[in-house]
């Protein structure tokens, strides 16, 4: 007999209301339900917290109770995993994973579970899933018609161009070619078009039908600030924006994490740090506290976050540059789950850029892969130097069009702009002027070039006799936090570039355009606050 035969409802709107307890569908879940019941191809496109498990969820339990046996999910995280089959089993519906934290005995009575089709879902890692031993297993259940559906989540793994590429899911391929009569619904929250066109050849979606939700997080509002003093800025934003509130910190480094967590805490702010050189049960302790307690702020490197459901995180705030748009949004996008007014908060300078694409130059990967490493870091750039909506700009990024959204700081305060296309002018023929002088080194860091623009008699400057160069005091009209915005502007733009140790400026081909005045620049004006005391100043 089929294991199937139940009393239970098959009609999906049932299962939403009697399983999951919601009343109805959130957005496009309906059609998405609607086709992958009906065992139709499926790429689904949403953002976090849009409500995607519930895509392959509902469907599994239908099929099942129609007697078509296990869906198979493939999930690349562990912890998520463990989450999910835990509040299934909760709602009372047979689930259960595969990985490498179960004992044989355990992994045996699982894959009796799944092999006699009373599974309705199992969690597996891409890894395991594409063994000879489960494929022969899936053999079997497909040839006696007990493999139901596919779902495959964080689909965007399988892309080079996304952000978290993972090798194993190239392997996935073999699910259409092995089982073309089994169903498959792809998930990803971060798909922009090039991703988008990876899964579906990666992963021969060419059938599926494209669900793609808006990628807007209206109650999130996005602002970025220039780097002046980091810390202090920091500071003053939780302080007084976000008083005993919730939030995630990301820095760049561990060391930085383990510095600011330290720091925040002597100025009395609840901060925990989290990375991954933490111990494991350190790790576990400060997330269990994050989301237990209120008002917990997480100093955290991009090891933390993922999985994290935590509804009431009321900001995030960046002190270093994400590496792309996809990373800014997944990391922004874990504040203001609930719908609730949150903040995406970003502190933003001329290191950043370099740092940035100094990490690029010096990575292991190949040129092609860095050329798209770069491609990205453009677009990120281009979103923090924005003087227009940066919503219209994120979501552009993301193939949606919009208008200009009011809840960001561009529209809320729209900058006052100037034209910085002749001060720039005067900043590449300064580094020119540098590279033709004939005595001593031919290239200098942005502190000396501005010292030179500015006209200020530096030892340095007497040393190298540059108060020479025709460029000596073009721009004492413009103080340095200016020129520094106009050498972050070019370093974005990919006008000049830094390098080796004193970081030191070079043009690039594309600081032609500038200088023959092909290309004009449109600069925010600097609205640095004043600082009391002395500060260590980062840019
Ligand atoms: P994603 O995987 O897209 O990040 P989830 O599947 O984890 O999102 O869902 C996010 C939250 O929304 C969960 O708490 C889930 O229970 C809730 N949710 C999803 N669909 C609905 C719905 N139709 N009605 C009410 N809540 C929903
Ligand atoms: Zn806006």
């Amino acid at each position: 007999p089929r294991p199937d035969a139940t009393l239970a409802p098959t009609d999906p709107l049932q299962i939403l209301q009697s399983v999951f307890g919601y009343a109805a569908y959130r957005g496009p879940q309906a059609e998405i339900v609607e086709r992958v019941v009906a065992g139709g191809d499926a790429l689904v496109l949403m953002p976090t917290g849009g409500g995607k498990s519930l895509c392959y969820q509902v469907p599994a339990i239908a099929r099942h109770r129609a007697g078509r046996g296990v869906t198979v999910v493939v999930s690349p995280l562990i912890a998520l995993m463990h989450d999910q089959v835990g509040a299934l089993e909760e709602a009372g519906v047979h689930a259960s994973f595969l990985n490498s934290t179960l004992d044989l005995p355990d992994v045996q009575r699982i894959e009796r579970e799944m092999m006699s089709g009373r599974l309705v879902l199992l969690y597996v890692a891409p890894e395991r899933l594409t063994t000879p031993r489960m494929l022969a297993q899936l053999d079997s259940l497909a040839e006696r018609r007990l493999l139901s559906l596919f779902a495959i989540d964080e689909a965007h793994c399988v892309s080079q161009w996304g952000h978290d590429f993972r090798a194993d899911y190239l392997g996935l391929s073999v699910l259409h070619e092995r089982f073309p009569a089994v169903p498959r619904i792809a998930l990803t929250a971060t798909a922009d078009e090039h991703t988008r066109a990876d899964i579906i050849e990666r992963l021969q979606l060419e059938d599926a039908r494209l669900f793609i939700s808006s990628f807007d997080r209206p109650n999130i509002r996005y602002r970025v600030v220039e780097k002046d003093d980091p810390r202090r800025q920091l500071l003053r934003f939780l302080r007084e924006e976000h008083e005993g509130a919730a939030g995630i910190v990301y820095c760049q480094s561990r060391k930085k994490v383990d510095e600011t967590a330290a720091w925040l805490e002597t100025e009395g702010i609840a901060a925990l740090p989290y990375h991954a050189g933490l111990d494991s049960g350190v790790r576990q302790k400060h997330q269990d506290r994050f989301l237990r307690e209120d008002g917990i702020v997480m100093v955290a490197t991009i090891a933390f976050g993922m999985g994290i459901d935590k509804p009431d995180v009321r900001f995030v705030a960046h002190l270093d540059l994400p590496k792309n748009i996809e990373s800014y949004y997944q990391e922004t996008g874990r504040a203001g789950r609930d719908g609730e007014p949150a903040e995406a908060w970003m502190a933003y300078g001329l290191a950043d850029v370099v740092n940035q694409r100094r990490m690029i130059d010096d990575g292991e990967s190949g040129e092609e892969f860095k050329r798209l490493q770069r491609a990205k870091l453009d677009a990120l750039l281009a979103l923090a130097e924005a003087t227009d909506c940066r919503r219209v700009r994120l979501l552009g990024y993301f193939g949606e069009s919009s208008t200009a959204c009011g809840n960001c700081d561009n529209c809320l305060e729209p900058p006052a702009t100037w034209d910085g296309t002749e001060a720039a002018q005067k900043l590449l023929s300064c580094i020119l002027r540098f590279q033709r002088h004939d005595q001593g080194p031919r290239a200098f860091g942005a502190g000396h070039l501005i010292d030179v623009l500015r006209g200020k008699r530096s030892d340095k400057v007497a040393q190298y006799g540059h108060e020479r160069l025709s460029t000596f005091a073009v721009g004492a009209d413009l103080d340095e936090s200016r020129w520094r915005a106009v050498l972050r502007q070019l370093v974005a733009l990919g006008c000049v570039m830094t390098e080796g140790e004193y970081q030191t400026l070079v043009l690039t081909d594309g600081a032609r355009a500038v200088l023959k005045g092909e290309l004009s620049l449109q600069l925010r004006v600097p609205n640095v606050a004043p600082r009391g005391g002395k500060t260590g100043r980062t840019t």
